[in-house]
């Protein structure tokens, strides 16, 4: 652990690499040579077009993405995309199939409902507090699309696999899980991102679109809430957050060439998740509070034996030198957010920790 950073275990915004917040300090006053900050430069600059470009074509080698996809970024967030997938993509009768697995897949439905749109909430885990990812799902062979949340930040599930919508594009928020483990883009019309999980600072949303999706949009749209006005114009029709797409293509050069891919990064996460669970099932002391296999390897949620020791516990690592490990407040308990950025030595310091709590509480 460098000097007076902790290890931070934060849902979002979280972590970034060290080697990329070191880059950016280091270029900050003298961005390429241009004697001005990445913040000063002009969005229409040499500068600023090579810093995007570069994100995009680190996105398509990453994610192995062919011609058909557009790779945009979009300000207002992911909770944007809620009413933009709906908004872009239905006209008319058309409807959409949504998997309901949590807090985000609740407010995907809502907003597509406020619009006034034909959703089918066609599989939920809401009768067992969102613990489990749903299985067998029959989706609608008529629906534009099927909406599912790749990873759920605040239950602590994840798909392992996803499913089998009989050819209906797939649609999914991987805000808290893009670029955690290689892609089958087949699959997939839409596939949208929150930066301030997995790749950078809050500010942008990362929209991956293909052709046909795109074919859709009604000129009839504002401007600024279409996607055809973001692919016509390299995510530039207005300023675009510059900042934040430039730490995105760091963050991206970091996992090419530092970390070598996502299967390498896949690995690492899959080793990471692998200590954590094994330290919170090994007793009765921590419980894991998703069902086994639909376990997130990014948000480890878990809870002990009280309010009162997971208060001390989560007062007590920090003093120790490990943050952002309470619960999201509408589920409270304990939650270890381990994104790519989070290293293997965090995680390994976390579970010392939990075992010396434990002799000391239990
Ligand atoms: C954090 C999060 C969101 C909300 O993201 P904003 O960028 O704050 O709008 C949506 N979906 C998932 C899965 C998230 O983790």
């Amino acid at each position: 652990m460098k000097e007076n950073r902790i290890y931070n275990f934060n849902a979002g915004p979280a972590a970034l690499p060290l080697e990329v917040l070191e880059e950016i300090k280091d270029s900050f006053l003298n961005f390429g040579g241009s004697g001005m900050s990445i913040t000063e430069v002009s969005h229409r600059s040499k500068w600023f077009d090579d810093v995007i470009n570069d994100a995009v074509a680190r996105t398509r080698r990453l994610l192995k993405l062919d011609d058909r996809f557009s790779v945009l970024f979009i300000q207002g967030g992911a909770s944007m995309q809620f009413c933009m997938i709906p908004m872009n993509l239905l006209q008319g009768d058309d409807s959409a199939d949504y998997v309901n697995t949590g807090t985000w897949s609740t407010k995907a439905i809502k907003e597509a409902e406020i619009l006034g749109k034909r959703v089918n909430v066609v599989a939920s885990s809401e009768d067992k507090n969102f613990s489990y990812i749903p299985k067998n799902i029959s989706f609608n062979s008529n629906a534009v699309y099927a909406h599912i949340t790749s990873n759920n930040t605040i239950k602590g599930t994840q798909w392992a696999s996803y499913p089998d919508t009989g050819g209906v594009p797939l649609i999914a928020d991987m805000s808290s899980d893009i670029m955690s483990r290689p892609l089958d883009v087949d699959k997939f019309g839409l596939i949208y991102a929150g930066a301030q999980k997995n790749i950078g600072p809050a500010g942008v949303c990362m929209v991956i679109i293909r052709d046909d999706m795109l074919g859709r949009v009604p000129e009839s749209l504002p401007s600024m809430l279409k996607y055809t006005t973001y692919a016509s114009k390299n995510s530039m029709y207005n300023t675009p957050p510059c900042f934040a797409i430039y730490t995105i293509q760091l963050v991206l050069k970091w996992l090419e060439e530092t970390v070598g891919g996502l299967e390498k990064m896949a690995e690492i996460n899959e080793k990471k998740a692998r200590i954590l669970y094994e330290a919170i099932t090994s007793g009765e002391f921590y419980r894991a509070t998703a069902a086994p296999d639909s376990r997130s390897l990014m948000n480890v949620t878990f809870r002990l034996p009280d309010e009162e020791l997971e208060k001390r516990f989560i007062a007590q690592a920090l003093e120790n030198g490990m943050g952002g490990l309470k619960g999201h407040r509408s589920v409270g308990g304990c939650r270890a957010s381990i994104y790519n950025a989070t290293p293997l030595a965090a995680v390994e310091a976390l579970v010392n920790f939990m075992k010396t709590f434990e002799k000391k509480n239990g």
